[in-house]
């Protein structure tokens, strides 16, 4: 793996084509064919997805040649907050169920799917 020098022209790795585009005075990388927005991170030797949805960043290394993904040991935390949050969530909306039944009981169960991308994209940070 090599380090990434932003201001280097890196491909995009959205498709061939594509290239990222150093974003002025930020860290970030912009394609110039996709919305994409990368940040360098792990002290410069790789990139983090930061747009699209919440809870699927990705993240990629430079081999001098393409973008590698690497995930393992990050999908592994990942999936540990994600479960955790799971059971706290259902276990909030039961709570909230039984304080409130009825009508309160939907409103808080519709308010919890709503915040849940927001919680895992913050706790996953
Ligand atoms: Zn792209």
């Amino acid at each position: 793996m090599q380090k990434i020098d932003p201001s280097f022209d890196y491909p995009c790795p959205c498709r061939k084509d594509a290239r990222l585009i150093p974003i002025a005075l930020t860290e970030a990388l912009g394609c110039d064919k996709c919305s994409n927005v990368y940040v360098v991170i792990n002290e410069g030797m790789s990139i983090e997805q930061v747009s699209g949805m919440p809870g699927v960043k990705r993240i990629l290394a430079w081999n001098g040649k393409s973008w590698q993904p690497m995930h393992r040991k990050y999908s592994l935390k990942r999936s540990i907050i994600f479960l955790s949050v799971i059971i706290l969530w259902s276990l909030m909306i039961w709570i909230m169920a039984q304080i409130f039944p009825g009508q309160w009981a939907i409103l808080a169960c519709i308010l919890a799917i709503v915040c849940f991308p927001m919680v895992i994209d913050l706790l996953s940070r």
